[in-house]
């Protein structure tokens, strides 16, 4: 999180990545070796290879430049991608450390790009399960949590309403049914929130519980 345990140096503009025995990698508080013996060797050519529990495998969350979540990656890969210069680490795993021949380095759990992308544009499956994780399994209509949730066509099917993010909210029985086959604004109903795609952040979420709590400040979850 603090800036001081950015593996990055910025010179003139430019985005360098810093070696792992930049003293900037060191673990907060605790000595490299401190932290779990185990993790990745690197052969001669370089290709990093898991010795250990596959840390490499781990997953990592990878930030924006504005830090916006984008996606997740594996251990194996953000390292590569800072290497490179291309991202710094902003967070380690607790505890894991990933060793070279000639170094030994957190494991990092959340790296940042150096750049600004264009969050790509994925196409989230719409389907009911997505639409009620969108939209928190709430009826957007009165806000009641329901197991048995409809999926309701703001502008009803006959009226041309399309099936899109934008025309598709859960709606609880109750609410459905009083709509009918009105518009919101005909029925005299408002809507919690304007409906959108969802964004990535809404996916990357589901991953957390599984993942580092580290993450957590990142996705908005506390
Ligand atoms: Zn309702």
């Amino acid at each position: 999180m603090e800036a001081s345990s950015s593996p990055t140096i910025s010179t003139g503009g430019q985005f360098v990545a810093a070696t792992p025995d930049n003293s900037q990698w060191a673990l907060t508080g605790r000595s490299i070796s401190q932290a779990t013996p185990a993790g990745m060797t690197e052969g001669p050519g370089g290709t990093a290879s898991p010795s250990n529990g596959n840390i490499t495998n781990r997953r990592v969350l990878i930030l924006n430049q504005n830090y916006e979540p984008l996606s997740l990656c594996t251990v194996r890969r953000a390292i590569v991608m800072t290497l490179r210069g291309a991202a710094e680490v902003v967070e380690t795993h607790t505890f894991l450390a990933v060793r070279t021949v000639s170094h030994a380095f957190p494991a990092p759990s959340v790296v940042r790009l150096g750049q600004y992308i264009r969050p790509p544009t994925r196409n989230v499956i719409l389907n009911r399960k997505n639409l009620l994780i969108r939209d928190n399994y709430r009826c957007q209509y009165c806000g009641v949590k329901l197991a048995n949730l409809t999926i309701d066509h703001i502008r009803p099917r006959q009226k041309g309403g399309e099936d899109t993010w934008e025309n598709l909210v859960c709606a609880c029985p109750r609410c459905n049914s009083m709509k009918g086959d009105r518009t919101p604004e005909r029925a005299g109903m408002k809507l919690l929130s304007r409906p959108r795609r969802p964004h990535q952040i809404n996916f990357i979420r589901q991953f957390a519980a599984n993942g580092d709590p580290a993450w957590r400040p990142y996705l908005f979850m506390e």
